[in-house]
């Protein structure tokens, strides 16, 4: 494949910000994708040349690429500096200076996918002496017969930073989409291929997770019972973890985070609840976890808990301190049928009929059918009684899709929301925090734009043991720093966290317009959330309307 038709479809993508034409035009687009190129087309439309787990780097900085553009388009570096600093973007400087500077005739330059992708990746392997030069050349060779619009996306996939908006949630959509499917060889789409049971083969492998289904938010009932039909099923939103439970044909039981670590080991007190709980020869169940407090009987913060997900050791002891009991709200398959074409209903029947409820171990998730907006109001207040975050409320006749955020399944929280926002810059502590970041500059997003929203310095911890630390967050922020400035630095953004506030007040301090009032670090959601899939400006404008409503 041409690079140039993968710079169409950034060109297309960076124009729309909704996540349903987003989506429809990856699944098009990755339908013309040749079997062999698949993975090198699903990495670069995520802007980099290594999957997410891999820890390689490109490793060039931008003013290595400011000399490369130097070298490619015949101009001195100073020139390229000036331009640089006019767009106030690389990426653009290079369209700019290497539009005029074709070397070839052709309409369209006869770089390929492949070749962008292997000059990348040799980038990351060179080091030591004379790498500099050999950067130079590989990146120059790229440049040279690159359009404008290519140099661009070439720079910007370099420097780490092609900001086409393409969360990691659509492209899986937009793999499934594809699928049934025409692409070929790509871990995941090969799997889709072969329906649910190769897309639990997929779950199995580490690193290579498929999304789990995801949840729209509804502001009311009314809301919720429109967007779902009536009756709609109505369960507790558990604040815990994700956890999806597999049992092979011989009796061998799997558990996987939504990240898809298997954590079997850390949790043979739920595997054992899943052995004598739940009848069947085999299964994937779609459940929550949730820590709770031994003594008090109350759920636990998810923070507490997520301690038994990364437990080496003492696993025994730690399962007796910190029990997690299993809420179980979806089966996928069940004893080798594939369910996920199946009603909602008649799956939800089944797991009613396999599951035997055991108190605080393991049992469906607590639910009611209705088509009453009062009863779902009356639950939710039941559901939050019980320490749970509100309710999911769901279509009755839906299907389960896998990685898809569709409007038959939603959340309805009532409270004022968290919000997940982007760690964009962050201060050096003072006193005994001096080594430490502890202070971070929070942003929402406008389409690719980061917006700032404000500062949070509260909510962390100063021991590890007790919470997530600030020892640990500048462990994460450290080595994304871009710039500093006395005690101020920037970041790359990457970290996502979810931040907790009392009210959102209207600002002229920050580029949103609006700030929080006493945000507060409330977990660390990186693993889980890109900074594509952060809150929104307009979110926050409807949190900070409806706030003004009910006050
Ligand atoms: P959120 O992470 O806030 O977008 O909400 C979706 C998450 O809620 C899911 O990924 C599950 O981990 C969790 N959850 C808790 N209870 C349920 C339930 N009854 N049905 C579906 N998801 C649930």
């Amino acid at each position: 494949m041409k690079y140039s038709e993968l710079t169409e479809i950034y060109e297309k993508l960076g124009k729309t910000s909704k996540r349903l034409a987003k989506t429809e035009l990856l699944s098009e687009f990755l339908k013309k994708v040749h079997g062999d190129e698949t993975e090198e087309v699903v990495l670069l439309l995520q802007g980099r040349v290594f999957p997410a787990w891999d820890e390689r780097e490109i490793g060039v900085a931008s003013q290595l690429m400011a000399k490369a553009i130097a070298i490619a388009s015949g101009i001195e570096l100073a020139a390229v500096q000036k331009e640089w600093k006019k767009t106030g973007d690389l990426g653009d400087a290079s369209e700019n200076l290497l539009k005029h500077k074709r070397q070839h005739t052709l309409a369209h330059s006869d770089l390929t996918v492949k070749k962008v992708f292997d000059n990348l990746r040799k980038l990351a392997a060179e080091s030591g002496s004379g790498s500099v030069d050999r950067k130079l050349q590989l990146i120059a060779e790229l440049l040279t017969s690159a359009g404008g619009s290519e140099a661009k996306y070439i720079t910007r996939t370099i420097l780490g930073e092609l900001r086409v908006g393409i969360g990691e949630g659509a492209l899986r959509d937009a793999i499934v989409w594809a699928n049934f499917m025409k692409v070929k060889d790509a871990t995941v789409a090969k799997a889709a291929k072969r329906g649910l049971s190769g897309l639990s083969s997929v779950r199995m492998v580490p690193g290579k997770p498929v999304k789990v289904m995801l949840a729209l938010k509804a502001e009311t009932a009314a809301e919720a019972l429109e967007t779902c039909g009536r009756p709609a099923a109505a369960e507790f939103k558990y604040d815990g973890f994700r956890l999806e439970i597999t049992k092979d044909e011989n009796g061998n039981i799997g558990l996987y985070t939504r990240r898809l670590e298997n954590v079997l080991e850390q949790f043979p007190d739920v595997a054992e609840y899943v052995r004598k709980h739940v009848k069947g020869k085999s299964f994937i169940l779609d459940a929550e976890a949730v820590g709770y407090d031994r003594k008090t009987g109350k759920y636990l913060p998810f923070q507490k808990i997520s301690q038994r997900i990364k437990r080496k050791y003492d696993i025994q002891k730690t399962a007796e301190e910190l029990p997690v009991e299993v809420n179980v709200f979806d089966v996928l398959a069940y004893n080798g049928k594939n369910l996920i074409n199946e009603p909602f209903k008649k799956r939800r029947e089944l797991l009613h009929k396999i599951i035997q409820s055991a108190k605080r171990k393991i049992r469906p998730a607590e639910s009611i059918v209705t088509d009453k907006e009062e009863e779902i109001e009356k639950f939710f207040e039941e559901a939050r009684a019980a320490g749970n975050e509100g309710l999911m409320v769901k279509n009755l006749d839906a299907p389960y899709k896998p990685g898809a955020r569709v409007g038959h399944m939603l959340k309805f929280k009532k409270t004022a929301e968290n919000l997940d926002l982007a760690i964009i810059g962050a201060e050096w502590g003072e006193g005994k925090r001096s080594s430490w970041l502890s202070s971070y500059d929070l942003a929402c997003r406008k389409g690719s734009e980061l917006l700032e929203i404000g500062k949070a310095s509260t909510g962390l911890k100063e021991k590890k043991e007790e919470g997530l630390s600030f020892e640990e967050m500048t462990k994460l922020l450290k080595p994304l720093i871009t710039e500093e400035h006395g005690r101020h630095v920037k970041v790359k953004p990457k970290v996502v966290i979810e931040v907790g506030y009392e009210e959102i007040q209207k600002s002229p301090s920050y580029s949103s317009g609006y700030a929080l009032r006493f945000p507060r670090v409330v977990r660390n959601r990186t693993d889980e959330k890109g900074v594509h899939d952060i809150n929104t400006l307009q979110e926050v404008e409807r949190l900070y309307r409806q706030q003004k409503k009910s006050s």
